[in-house]
């Protein structure tokens, strides 16, 4: 007979301690094999990374080492995604007019600015505003270090980019926006950011892409894996995310140390 998730010795699959085993692993399973987990190629949402040696990473498909930890955040965001998506379809729908595009993928670079062809699905365009809206789910101490001290660069760069896309299909964005939903909280701690959408934010962040490819054409670290030192790394708390995390690595063909140790990633913000 198979085993079936949960299934442990000593405990019975019917029991709480059974049913949460069951339930957890299933979740995990689906969480893994998410489109998103596996997601290869490079998206609009990490082109701002402000660490190049974890762009890098990306850019060579380098195998990982950190699966990211506990994924029920990522699997509240992305049902809270879907139920959104929904919710401004269901808008469409009901008032006859198709206001809002709703994941709809477009093109960021055929290549020619960064060498890299990209693109992405928005979460949403409102053709009344010309507005591209980005849906984002967070903690508590998240949004109240976004209120006070400004959203990530990587944010901003990522809705530009989302911009820039939908200029190429011959819409006019004015403002990109970032709509903070609270993950533990209610409707009404709803937050959002806008600002006038700037294409050369896009261009510039594309760019520096392209200067990452050709610093891994030129070091070529998949030959040569002490060249890795030479791609600068940005360490910071969201190293605890990287894929490419190795608490303590001292090889990074391996994996990169960063800046952490365990004991601070388990508490950084
Ligand atoms: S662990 Fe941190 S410093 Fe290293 S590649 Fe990842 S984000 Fe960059």
């Amino acid at each position: 007979m198979f085993a079936q998730p949960g299934d442990a010795a000593g405990v019975e699959p019917d029991s709480s301690e059974g049913i949460r085993r069951m339930l957890t692993e299933i979740i995990l399973d689906a969480s893994t094999n998410a489109p998103r987990s596996c997601q290869r190629r490079i998206g609009p949402s990490e082109v701002g990374d402000p660490c190049p040696r974890r762009l890098a990473y990306k850019l060579l498909d380098w195998p990982t080492v950190n699966d990211g930890g506990d994924p029920w955040p990522s699997i509240v965001g992305t049902a809270t995604h879907d139920w959104l998506a929904n919710a401004l379809e269901r808008h469409n729908r009901e008032s006859g007019q198709k206001r809002f595009l709703v994941e709809e993928r477009v093109e960021v670079d055929d290549g020619t600015v960064s060498g890299y062809k990209l693109g992405g699905s928005c979460d949403a365009y409102d053709t009344a505003t010309h507005t591209v809206i980005d849906h984002k789910v967070v903690g508590d101490s998240v949004m109240r270090k976004y209120k006070t001290e400004g959203v990530r660069e990587q944010y901003r760069i990522q809705a530009n980019l989302y911009g820039l896309g939908f200029e190429r299909r011959g819409l006019t964005p004015q403002t990109v926006a970032l709509a903070f939903y609270p993950r533990g909280g209610m409707l009404g701690g709803l937050w959002v950011w806008t600002d006038v959408y700037e294409r050369q934010v896009a261009l510039d962040a594309l760019k520096r892409l392209g200067t990452i490819r050709d610093a891994l054409i030129a070091l070529d670290p998949e030959a040569r894996p002490q060249m890795w030192e030479h791609l600068p790394a940005t360490a910071s708390s969201a190293c605890r995310f990287c894929p490419w995390w190795k608490p303590g690595s001292t090889d990074l063909a391996v994996g990169c140390a960063g800046n952490l140790n365990p004991t601070q990633a388990a508490t950084a913000a």
